[in-house]
Order: C-alpha cells, then structure tokens, then sequence
C-alpha cells in the first residue's frame, strides 16, 4: 500500500515523502479514498493516528482539480484549540508545498487585523477555531459562500469546550451543497446527534476501536500522596533521565507550580496554558521541542492538539476529570507507531477517576510504588468486593498493602471496581459557552 494507490497525484505523494512516511497509516487507508471520493465521512480517530494527512493530503487534491473564483476559502477545517489550529495548518503548508493551493490560519488570542489582511489576499483552505471564525465574519472579512468542504476536527473537543452553538452558527452560514468531514477520537450520544444533522450518508471510518488506548503505550500507574507528587516526579526525571517529558496537571494554578518546584529541583520546566499568551505557549513549545525544557507542564485544553514527533514519556500528575482525556493525554506519546510510556501519579483522592478511566480504557493499568514514595493514604488497589480480609486490615493499620514493596501493588486483572460512576461524565457539551471563552481558554481549566 502506497500513497500513490490510493488515488494521490504525484505532488501530494512528493510531500509525503518528504515528511519521511512510508506507507500511509491505517486512518488514511480508508480516508484518503473515501475523501477522494466526494463522500461525507464520519471518522473515529485519535491524535496520533496520523488524521490530519487523512483529510488534507485529498482535500488538497479535490481542491486542486479545479481553480478557485474568488477569494475563497474553498475547504474550511474548525479545530477547537489554537494549538491544533496552527499544527493542522502546518500540515497543509507542508502537504500543499508543490501545488499553488493558498492557506491560512486563525484564531483568538491574537490581533484580528493580520488575519483580516490575509483572507482579504484570497485563499483555499482557512483552518479556524470556532469564536474568531465568527467574530471575522461578523466583521466582514470572511464569506462563506465558496465552500466546499468542511471539516470538523477533534469534534468531540469542540463540543467539550461549549462551541456547539458557535459550530451550528457557521453551519447555518455555508452553501448547502458541500462536503462534510467529521473528525473525532470519541462518538458521545451529542455527536452522533451533530452527524446526524451534518453528515449526508457518510462512509464510517474507524481505526481503533472506540476510546481504546494505542497498544504501543505502555502505562502504569504511582501510588503515591499528593503532598509527595513533585518530589517524585523530580526523581522520576532525574532516575531515568527523562529528556523530553510531557506532564499533565488539571489545573492552570497547578501547572505554574509544579514548574517552579520542578526548576527549584534543578529541572528545566515551563508550562503550558490558556492563560499564558499566544507568544509565551508558542515559545514554550519550541523550547520543550528543541531539548532546551526537559519537562513540558501542560493543561489539557493547552496540551489538546500538541504534535510533538516521538515523545518517549507523558506524566499525569494529576488524573484528569473526564476519562476520555486520559485517552487523548497519553495518545502523546507512541505516535504513529512508536513506542511510549505513560505513567499517572495517582493519590487515594483519584481512586474514583482512576476506576472511571479503567472501566473506559477497559483494562486495569498495573501498579508500581516507589521506595520511599508508599502512599500514607492507601489507594484503592482492587475492587472493594475482591478485596482480601487480611490485606484490609494492613491497609486499616495504616500502611499499603504490599509492605512497601515496590511492584507488587499490582492488583492483577480484577475488575476496575464499582468507583467508575464519573465514566459518563465527559461530552455534556452543549452547554453553551459565555462570549470569549475561546479567547480565555476554557472553563475547565479554571476548575
Ligand atoms: P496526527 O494524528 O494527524 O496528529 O499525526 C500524528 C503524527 O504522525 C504526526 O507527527 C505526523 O507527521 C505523523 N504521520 C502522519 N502520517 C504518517 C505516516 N503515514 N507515516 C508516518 N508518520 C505519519
């Protein structure tokens, strides 16, 4: 299977190689034709499976097989955060090197007027987040009214964030007849409800199954107290000398200080969230890339969308609050075929979040302590029902219950426990959003 079998012309396929990729990846196996066909596809797929080729690499062509009359755009890709916006951008620069195709890029948080002047020189593609999209159109510096292909990346997100409202307005601004591509790593009920309204007859495509976590990341979970979670994740770092570690935290508050402990350890860090500028993420992100940080503190609306080529190491400091974020934080990591790591510092607190995320991903993730890390606060190992007499009493007596002995925390294959009640909490998208929350990052982070 090659890129040229499936239908790509020579340019396309020229930039493709330039990007080193052999054959094209499953996603793009069953996306590149049926794209190339005209047909609306509603695709599941993670971050890492190499999506964003999946729709651009045709859409590139489909564009191309004709002129553009206007000022275009021509395709319009919304993504949820500025991040992903710019990364699927550099996409279509990359993909788009050897044909005339013009794009551009844009999104809140930075002046209007640069975007203003660049969609008034005409363009193809226009890759949008949702809020500046429309304050553009409301200003008159972008029509609709050439638009041929839409597509909807990281829709799940979209929805997540509160930009169901800013979608279905956009939605209502195209031409009728038009190609519509969904893109989204989960199908909650809201976004089949959104197919359904979009979508004409669409060609499924799924790679892996739903909400299952790539076979090539090797996770495992800490126990650990929360008070000793810095102290570990430092010597974590330090122990295996992790060059290039992605760390999540659930807070913006939480990332700023994890990286000023990390630094007060010795350990380059810089964090990464919506209330850092534009400026000050991209700059973050160039240095974590360019092996100047060590370690990348990141929210998980900030870290949505990061590409990062061969990120060996992502770290939860904390469990995130949905369990679907679980499954796009550690999609960080063993991208596109290589090998990652994941590991969650997990206190007795995320017993819950972590059973949630169990019953998601369906297995049990094993569990390692580390000497002189044991948990005071015992976390829940097994499930409540299978739990051994003996063993509760050594947990009651105040210590873990392997004696401190580092590995054998594993609790095996029992089942993720009956703690998992928060599984279904993600996706209650919809919510609607307060004007400017694009520009503010979203209302979670602030949690
Ligand atoms: P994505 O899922 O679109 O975020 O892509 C994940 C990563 O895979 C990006 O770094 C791409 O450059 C890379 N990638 C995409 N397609 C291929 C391919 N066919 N072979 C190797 N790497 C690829």
């Amino acid at each position: 299977m090659s890129f040229s079998s499936l239908g790509l012309s020579e340019q396309l396929v020229r930039a493709t190689s330039d990007q080193g990729y052999e054959t094209p990846s499953p996603i793009q196996q069953q996306a590149i034709p049926a794209v190339l066909s005209g047909k609306d596809v509603m695709a599941a797929a993670q971050t890492g499976t190499g999506k964003t080729a999946g729709f651009t690499l045709p859409l590139l062509q489909r564009l191309g097989e004709k002129p553009r009359q206007g000022k275009g755009p021509r395709a319009l890709i919304l993504a949820p955060t500025r991040e992903l916006a710019a990364q699927v951008h550099d996409s279509v620069n990359l993909y788009s090197r050897y044909i005339p195709t013009k794009s551009a890029v844009v999104f809140g948080g930075v002046k209007i007027n640069p975007q203003m002047m660049k969609l008034r020189k005409g363009l193809d593609v226009l890759v949008a987040t949702p809020g500046r999209l429309l304050d553009l159109y409301q200003q008159n510096a972008v029509r609709f009214n050439e638009v041929e292909i839409l597509v909807l990346d990281e829709a799940d997100r979209m929805l997540d964030m509160g930009f169901i409202r800013d979608i279905r307005k956009v939605l209502d601004l195209l031409p009728a007849k038009r190609q519509n591509l969904l893109f989204s790593a989960t199908f909650s009920s809201d976004i089949r409800k959104l197919a359904q309204g979009l979508l004409n007859n669409p060609v499924q495509v799924e790679v892996a199954a739903r909400n299952t976590t790539a076979e090539t990341v090797k996770q495992s979970v800490y126990p650990v107290d929360q008070s000793q979670k810095s102290a570990l994740l430092s010597k974590l770092v330090r122990d295996n000398s992790w060059e290039q570690v992605l760390v999540f935290t659930r807070t913006k508050h939480g990332a700023n200080r994890l990286t000023q402990k990390l630094e007060k350890d010795g350990i380059t860090a810089a964090a990464i969230h919506g209330n850092k500028s534009q400026g000050a993420r991209t700059r973050a992100l160039a240095n974590f890339k360019a092996g100047e940080v060590r370690v990348l503190v990141a929210t998980d609306i900030a870290a949505r969308g990061l590409d990062i080529k061969q990120l060996p190491q992502v770290v939860n400091f904390e469990l995130p609050n949905v369990p679907e974020d679980y499954v796009h934080r550690i999609g960080r990591t063993g991208r596109a075929g290589e090998r990652g790591h994941a590991l969650s510092l997990v206190c007795a607190d995320e017993g819950k979040l972590l059973a949630g995320i169990e019953k998601l991903i369906k297995k049990q993730l094993p569990r390692k302590e580390i000497e002189g890390f044991e948990p005071k606060n015992n976390l829940p190992l097994k499930p409540k029902a299978k739990a051994d007499p003996s063993k509760a009493r050594n947990r009651n007596a105040g210590r873990g219950t392997n004696g401190g002995k580092p590995g054998q925390g594993r609790s095996g294959n029992g089942k993720p426990g009956n703690a998992a009640k928060s599984a279904g909490r993600s996706n209650n998208g919809g919510r609607g959003r307060a004007g400017g929350q694009q520009r503010s990052g979203a209302r979670r982070q602030s949690a």
